[in-house]
């Protein structure tokens, strides 16, 4: 089966938009087993778009075309096609009711143009497009399937993933389960994991594994397919048993669960609660995990003191140690942590003070981190840190550590 996806639109030749319909629809493709062989973009002028479905009706199986289904001159989809097709354009009713009534909801008057987007192949299958105006269409011509999409992302993958894979495992030989998950890595780079796994990566096609960098977190999706659900499931598991295998020490959690569910999760397991002293991070630790539900099981309060007057007289830093070692030091990362243990009556603590920049502080470099934990009885942890980036970066980054931390 070969596949071949076809973008219509000016804009797209411009490099006003990115061409994200043929990406996505490839990476779909590829999951289920239907390899994509040629992705073309063409403007809108017919004999373009002509030309380009002719050759693609000579060449493949599948031909699968975003754009051009709206109301203007210059969507010229259905046009170009006809003479391939040799099929007439037929009014698709229900499509042009619903025209008729947004029209008339909207107080607009239609005209003969807003009705071309209702005109369906006479021959096709049509796909009723909830979100918008273009239905889709399947047509079955000489042997090809050729699929028509609307060029608006949003509505072209509701109608693929509502329709035209459906039709797709109906009318060829496609595995036909897919499953995904992801995989959550914190403390490892993303070029790290992916040397790690480069080989994985390179040759897998079931699963196929995706990295994807999150915000100081790093994931990994797994796709896989399988005749049955339980059948795509086991390909899952034994991947996941090989990448833990290598990379386990870095894993905190699969799916779409965050690191600070996570870390959520394990205080309400073992019955603690935290507080945290910030001052880099100005309490952004602590609204991260009250955001969550249920977090007032686990969650005492945040003291944020941003100025040494504060950090001595709020948090309680005594004034010898801010004179001696400075707001930006292990000494005073270690006080903030266990006078936020004792202030906020939490089981564990965690206290930020550093330099978000863009001016170094106190002869520091912006990016320079301390991380104090504190965790029951246990001796202060002290951890220091130098990231690179802008303000908000080098902020987002220590509350990140930070939660790892907590987790390891
Ligand atoms: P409509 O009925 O809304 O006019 P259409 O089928 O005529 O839809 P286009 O007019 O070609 O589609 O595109 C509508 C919008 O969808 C574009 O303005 C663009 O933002 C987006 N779009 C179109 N093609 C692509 C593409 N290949 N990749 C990403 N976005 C696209
Ligand atoms: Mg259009």
């Amino acid at each position: 089966m070969k596949t071949e996806i076809i973008a219509v639109g000016t804009e797209l030749l411009l490099g006003q938009i990115v061409n994200t319909n043929a990406q996505w629809i490839s990476k779909q493709l590829a999951a289920v087993g239907l390899p994509t062989y040629h992705q073309t973009v063409v403007g809108d002028n017919y004999n373009r778009v002509y030309e380009t479905f002719r050759t693609a009706h000579n060449r493949s199986d599948i031909i699968i075309v975003t754009g051009g289904l709206g109301p203007t001159e210059d969507d010229m989809t259905r046009d170009a096609a006809k003479p391939i097709f040799k099929q007439e354009l037929i009014q698709h009713e229900p499509s042009l009711k619903k025209i008729e009534k947004y029209y008339e909801m909207n107080n607009q008057t239609m005209t003969e143009n807003n009705r071309k987007q209702s005109l369906v192949f006479e021959n096709a299958h049509v796909l009723m497009n909830e979100e918008g105006m273009a239905p889709g269409q399947i047509i079955e011509v000489d042997g090809r399937t050729w699929v028509f999409l609307p060029g608006v992302p949003r509505e072209m993958k509701t109608l693929m993933n509502d329709h035209v894979f459906e039709y797709f495992k109906k009318t060829f030989d496609i595995k036909s389960e897919i499953m995904s998950e992801m995989m959550w890595f914190i403390g490892i780079g993303e070029s790290t994991l992916e040397d790690e796994l480069s080989d994985l990566i390179r040759n897998q096609t079931n699963p196929t594994l995706a990295p994807l960098a999150g915000e100081g977190e790093v994931g990994i999706r797994l796709t896989a397919t399988g005749e049955t659900d339980d059948e795509a499931r086991q390909h899952i598991e034994s991947m996941k048993a090989t990448i833990l295998n290598r990379v386990g020490s870095y894993y905190y959690g699969s799916d779409e669960k965050t690191i600070e569910e996570t870390v959520r999760d394990l205080l309400k397991d073992k019955q603690m609660t935290i507080g945290s002293a910030e001052s880099l991070t100005g309490g952004l630790f602590m609204e991260r995990l009250i955001s969550l539900p249920g977090a007032s099981s686990v969650c005492q309060g945040s003291l944020v003191a941003y100025t040494p007057f504060t950090k001595e007289n709020v948090i309680q830093v005594p004034k010898f140690i801010i004179r001696e070692f400075g707001t930006i030091s292990t000494e005073c990362a270690e006080v903030m942590a266990l006078n936020a243990q004792n202030l906020l009556f939490a089981n564990v603590a965690i206290s930020f003070t550093g330099v978000a920049g863009p001016e170094p502080s106190e002869g520091q470099e912006p990016g320079t981190v301390f991380i104090g934990v504190q965790i029951g009885e246990r001796k202060p942890q002290v951890h220091s840190f130098h990231f690179d980036g802008t303000r908000d970066k080098i902020r987002m980054r220590a509350v990140k550590k930070g939660y790892e931390l907590i987790y390891h």
